[in-house]
């Protein structure tokens, strides 16, 4: 019987890797040990416009982590169709402007991009939070950022809380950027970097529109 590993190697890495030259997807080796007969094998593009009902009407748990401050947390936020107000008040202080320290509403909308795609690639194996590089930025912290010439834009939909840089441990950012940008619920910027980290995705509940930065 093949690892999970070996699974995702084969069917993800093969494909994919022909053609943006770096692995799809890697597994921890924790993971990896594990055996599991009854996983059906990952498409080759994740598309969660392929999701069924089921997906969508069951309680929704997402699970972040914020590299810069240290803090994690595992937040059950939706449930009987409806946001749970103590939890998402939770999550937009998870997602805050960490430099500025300020608190702002976070679309409703973008969580639950975040939380879809991290529920979507779980069901393959890949239990890893979402880690928020940048959520909510105050335009001050928005313009400090662009002056470290970081890229951030001049109008950035992160002040307007509609907006997180993000990414997933294991998934490259071109898998997690077009798994988000399936979602189809606004922008996804695409920020390919080397080193054993990565690079990360910027999603966005604004226009539909793709980018590579
Ligand atoms: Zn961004």
């Amino acid at each position: 019987m093949a690892t999970r590993r070996q699974f995702l190697n084969k069917t993800l890495g093969l494909t994919a890797a022909s053609f943006i030259g770096a692995p799809l997807v890697g597994l921890a080796p924790a993971r990896a040990a594990q055996q599991d007969g009854g996983l059906a094998p990952p498409p080759d593009i994740f598309d969660a416009q392929a999701l069924d009902l089921e997906f969508w009407v069951k309680p929704r748990t997402i699970t972040v982590t914020r590299p810069q401050s240290g803090e994690k947390a595992s937040v059950l936020y939706w449930k009987d169709g409806e946001v749970i107000e103590s939890a998402y008040q939770q999550l937009c202080h998870l997602l805050r402007d960490v430099n500025g320290k300020e608190t702002a509403p976070i679309d409703p909308k973008l969580l639950e991009t975040l939380w879809g795609a991290q529920a979507f690639v779980a069901r393959y194996g890949i239990e890893s939070p979402v880690e928020i590089l940048s959520g909510y930025r105050t335009p001050a912290s928005n313009q400090r950022l662009r002056e470290q010439g970081i890229p951030a834009a001049r109008q950035s939909l992160h002040m307007e809380g509609k907006a997180a840089d993000v990414r997933i441990a294991n998934l490259n950012e071109e898998v997690l950027g077009g798994l988000v940008k399936s979602f189809r619920q606004g922008g996804v910027g695409f920020y390919y970097r080397g080193g054993p980290r990565g690079g990360w995705i910027h999603a966005d509940t604004g226009l539909k529109r793709t980018w590579k930065g």
